[in-house]
């Protein structure tokens, strides 16, 4: 078997899933993914972890309860409360 082949998906598959991840949780993807890359085990991390602040695309920050929830979702899952408009004029830009 071709070595650097084996290595390119030991390190390099977690590597490419933590940089993946990490972009979505308002992490730094470079160091995320060299982490993912060494330890899969923080892919895990990654995962599980919330960002504490609204992520354009990828997570919205409730207005009433302030938690965090991932962006397609329409009523926040903690409180029920409904995203505020402008989502159409949102994605137009500016
Ligand atoms: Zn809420």
């Amino acid at each position: 078997m071709n070595e650097t082949i084996f290595l390119l998906l030991l390190f390099g598959l977690p590597a490419a899933i933590g940089f993946k991840i990490s972009r979505s949780r308002g992490k730094n993807p470079l160091l995320w993914g060299a982490i993912s890359g060494v330890f899969p085990f923080f892919l895990l991390v990654l995962y599980f972890h919330r960002p504490e602040h609204e992520i354009s695309g990828y997570f919205r920050k409730c207005a009433q309860c302030n938690k965090t929830f991932p962006w397609k979702d329409s009523v926040c899952k903690y409180c029920g409360t409904p995203v505020m408009g402008n989502l159409s004029k949102a994605e137009q830009g500016d």
